[in-house]
């Protein structure tokens, strides 16, 4: 039996959220009332011209840096011609042979080391209409009664990210997209995300025995919504491929969706790949040339990128909790708890756990790691309460700690003894079976301590003592 590798590259789309959009002053926001954010230019009036918007050439430009690619001396838009109701103009306005941005990197790191991802490509186009197919079971064109186009998404700037087949399994794919995606959001130039469809990948999946050099015919893979329906699908696909490699057969160039349900592929009734889009320059448009002195600005102004963060706090939590943290975004949180004090997989842990997704205040985060390393002596509701009001008001570590002083087991373990030995009746009761009566016992102990005990210590320490 031969060794199968997968070879996987991604086409990745991302609506940048300017304010406008790509060629007219629409407004641009996602949702709303259909075909309310319109205009000659983005509706293709006769006349109407198209004028770039000067953010997001900037945005494009900033992302391409982060990626390592080089920025075009001069890049061009062309028009791709084809035919469909998203399209009022009968052409997208893209980038062809002259892309923006071009022969970029990007490192991602993996539990077995860092694997380097080429980016052959990131232009800048324009999204299409949405096209909303009614009354099929699918929500696909097939066996829908009719179709609505909202106009409302055509012509928002949207970033074109072409990697090079170099991604090896569909485990590093979904790395590769959760690092991108987080490297997107912290640039602040979309929210990408993949229920909204601001950002959308497609994967170009191909396998080959290992040791061979050259690339099998590929197949593409869309419509996958998340990034481990990405991952399921890529993994379905490179199982379906093997298989047909082993019996003797030929895998042909297709486009595949991916269903979920059945966890298959099933080929597009429409052969996108015979498409003949007849690209020309755009003649409404000059060519970009962005000035040098414009690209150096933007490079100075990138923040220190996701990609290398991972890579050192790695060292510290690992590698799986260093991707989780950041791609969470609880790496803020974790980096105030061990400012103050906590060490990193603590303060890690307690991110992505107790604080998952909310922000404390910068002042209450002495308090909290105060409270976190009491935490054995405290409460439980008063562990919690200290979290939940720290996102949005002042808390007091004495306080917290002060109030909740009955946790600790050698300051209750005196006090359970006398409760137990002032009981003999329900003593022997539990003990001959009656386990409700322990109940009785935690009651006991709230009352002496007026409710300040940890009734999960309480709990303990009583069936320590009754089933010894
Ligand atoms: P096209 O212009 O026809 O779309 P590209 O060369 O631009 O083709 O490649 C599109 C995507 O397909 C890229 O992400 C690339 O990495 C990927 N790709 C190309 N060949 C293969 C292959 N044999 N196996 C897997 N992916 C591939
Ligand atoms: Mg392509
Ligand atoms: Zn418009």
């Amino acid at each position: 039996m031969p060794e199968w590798e997968p070879v996987i590259g991604l086409e990745i789309h991302v609506q940048l959220k300017t304010r406008t959009k790509m060629f007219c002053r629409c407004e641009n926001t996602f949702g709303g009332e259909p075909n309310t954010r319109t205009c000659p230019v983005c509706l293709a009036h006769p006349g109407a011209l198209p004028v770039p918007n000067e953010r997001a050439i900037e945005w494009t430009i900033k992302l391409g840096l982060a990626l390592g690619c080089t920025i075009a001396e001069r890049a061009v838009f062309h028009r791709k011609n084809y035919f469909y109701p998203d399209n009022p103009k009968g052409y997208q306005i893209s980038q062809y042979d002259e892309p923006l941005c071009i022969d970029g990197a990007m490192l991602v790191p993996g539990p077995d080391g860092d694997a380097e991802v080429g980016i052959i490509r990131a232009h800048l186009e324009e999204d299409a209409a949405k096209t909303i197919h009614v009354g099929g079971a699918t929500g696909r064109i097939v066996g829908a009664a009719h179709s609505n186009v909202d106009f409302n998404r055509g012509g928002t700037p949207l970033v074109e990210i072409v990697t090079q087949p170099d991604i090896r399994s569909a485990e590093e794919a979904k790395r590769f997209l959760q690092l991108l995606r987080q490297t997107i959001v912290e640039l602040g130039i979309s929210d990408a995300e993949m229920e909204k469809g601001t950002l959308r990948a497609d994967a170009n999946v191909s396998v080959r025995e290992r040791g061979e050099t050259g690339f099998r015919t590929r197949t593409e893979l869309k419509n996958m919504n998340s990034f481990n329906h990405i991952a399921r699908g890529i993994d379905a696909e490179i199982r379906r491929q093997i298989e047909v490699w082993e019996s003797g057969g030929e895998v042909v160039q297709q486009t595949l969706d991916y269903e979920v349900k059945s966890d298959t592929v099933t080929a597009r009734r429409r052969k996108e790949e015979a498409d003949d889009y007849r690209y020309f320059p755009e003649p409404d448009l000059v060519p970009l040339e962005p000035s040098r002195g414009l690209v150096e600005r933007l490079r100075e102004e990138l923040p220190e990128l996701p990609g290398e963060r991972i890579r050192s706090l790695g060292n510290e939590i690992g590698f799986d909790s260093a991707l989780e943290l950041v791609a969470t975004g609880n790496e803020a949180t974790a980096r105030g708890l061990v400012e103050h004090g906590l060490d990193w997989p603590k303060a890690a842990s307690v991110a992505m756990n107790e604080l998952a997704g909310r922000e404390p205040l910068r002042e209450n985060f002495r308090a909290l790691v105060a409270i976190i390393q009491q935490r054995d002596r405290i409460t439980r509701e008063a562990y919690h309460a200290s979290f939940a009001s720290s996102v949005t008001t002042a808390i007091n570590s004495d306080e917290v700690l002060a109030q909740t002083v009955v946790a600790d087991t050698a300051e209750l373990e005196p006090l359970v003894d006398r409760i137990l030995e002032a009981s003999p009746a329900q003593v022997a009761s539990y003990r001959g079976g009656k386990q409700g009566v322990l109940g009785f016992f935690v009651g006991q102990v709230m009352k002496e301590t007026q409710g300040k005990a940890d009734p999960k210590i309480v709990n303990e320490l009583l069936r320590q003592k009754l089933d010894a």
